[in-house]
């Protein structure tokens, strides 16, 4: 399928390019040891993901630890409540550690083994990224570092208790506003100090290439088990699809799987408490083009050009940039990226717990809501939703918030 002159049937041999580019987006802005570093990853990466033993080991793991294929659901109550369009959803929160996350993590763990490295690095905000990456590690035998802000360790208690408890070590780290942007320059830094036995696993296709390439296929397994899934049970593919976008993981995988179909796709952004700058995290939808953490995309900005702070109610949604290959495939017109609301998203969370028994993460319940909406202005067709992730993570949060509904 061609669409504004991007050939779509040999997409993902043709994007990224070699240097790590989507169009103009991407790229890896590093220097001196980490730049070897990326070159090493890149290498090895590409050797390695074409081995039969390794594609072999992945699919085992997938399979007989993460509980791999996840199903997707029909959202039967939800659906009639709304009208006559029928909603589905691909059930990543059924995932090992309740999210998709971990897709990635294994796939990063499993290349750091190949390539004899012997530790993790990550940085963690809320705890998500360093919860599925010390899961991984615990379970291929390998040591993780977890560099996360002082005000988030006070913050995410249950998720600095369970990495613990899976083995690895979390590193506080005190400077500047101690949060995740602290957290990122902490563990980049140690990073470049010992990358000949460790590797840095980014916890979303953000970063400097070769990390937005290969999340984005570690996380296409999404992607392809929905594509058939749903042609196999409604014998059609579905109208629209829909997904959250942070830093874009778990879009990426689903989008990753329709974007050579006439299917509509659109990646959903929070837009927090309204539309000004400092109340939302809408940064394909209010951003302009800069480089951060390493690549080239559609962030954010204060007054002085740096990254600007970003506020949603979902943390693993509050990111001022976003994957280059979203930014690419919305200067395309491929992919539609849009923004909803907390009411709105809060709403979703406790429709889709009543009306369907599942409690999304509020991440997911995102595309749940704009999935709601998007429902009423089709009339007729289906759409199909990702839903990344549960919400056992966000009780205590919604509970003292909004209280039960
Ligand atoms: C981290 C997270 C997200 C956002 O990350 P992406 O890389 O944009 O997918 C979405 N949903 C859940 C459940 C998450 O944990």
């Amino acid at each position: 399928m061609k669409y504004n002159n991007i050939d779509f049937d040999t997409y993902f041999k043709n994007y990224p390019n070699a240097e790590g580019y989507f169009g103009k987006y991407g790229g890896a802005y590093v220097e001196g040891g980490l730049k070897s570093a990326m070159e090493e990853i890149t290498e090895a990466y590409f050797t390695i993901c074409k081995s039969t033993r390794f594609i072999g080991e992945l699919r085992r793991i997938r399979r007989e630890f993460q509980g791999r294929p996840t199903p997707i659901s029909h959202l039967e109550r939800l659906s009639t409540s709304l009208g006559n369009v029928q909603l589905y959803a691909k059930r990543e929160d059924l995932n090992h550690t309740g999210a998709h996350k971990l897709n990635h993590c294994m796939g990063e763990a499993l290349l750091a083994k190949y390539m004899g490295k012997k530790k993790l690095i990550a940085e963690t905000g809320a705890g998500q990224h360093g919860v599925a990456l010390a899961t991984a590690a615990a379970y291929f035998g390998l040591e993780c570092d977890i560099y996360m802000g002082s005000v988030d360790i006070k913050k995410q208690a249950p998720n600095v208790a369970r990495m613990k408890i899976l083995g690895a070590n979390v590193v506080e780290v005190k400077e500047g506003l101690a949060t995740l942007k602290e957290a990122v320059d902490a563990a980049f830094l140690a990073y470049s100090r010992d990358y000949k036995d460790s590797i840095y696993c980014i916890g979303s296709v953000v970063g400097p290439h070769p990390f937005p390439m290969m999340v984005r296929d570690f996380q296409s397994v999404v992607g392809i088990e929905a594509r058939e899934q749903f042609v196999g049970m409604t014998g059609e593919l579905p109208d629209a699809v829909v997904a959250s976008v942070g830093g874009g993981s778990n879009a990426m995988g689903m989008f990753s799987g329709f974007l050579n179909d006439p299917v509509d796709i659109y990646g959903i952004e929070p837009l927090g408490r309204g539309a000004t700058l400092g109340d939302h995290a809408a940064s394909l939808k209010y951003g302009t083009e800069g480089v951060m953490h390493g690549f080239n995309s559609i962030m954010l900005k204060d007054e002085a050009g740096e990254p600007a702070p970003v506020y949603s109610v979902a943390s693993g949604l509050d990111y001022p940039s976003s994957g280059p290959e979203h930014a690419f495939l919305r200067d395309a017109g491929r992919v539609r990226y849009d923004a909803i609301g907390d009411e709105e998203t809060i709403d979703a969370f406790f429709k889709l717990s009543r009306l369907e028994g599942i409690i999304p993460a509020i991440e997911s319940a995102h595309a749940v809501a704009y999935a709601m909406q998007l429902a009423k202005k089709m009339g007729r067709g289906s759409v199909l939703i990702c839903l990344s992730g549960r919400g056992d993570k966000d009780m205590d949060y919604i509970i003292e918030k909004y209280g039960i509904r």
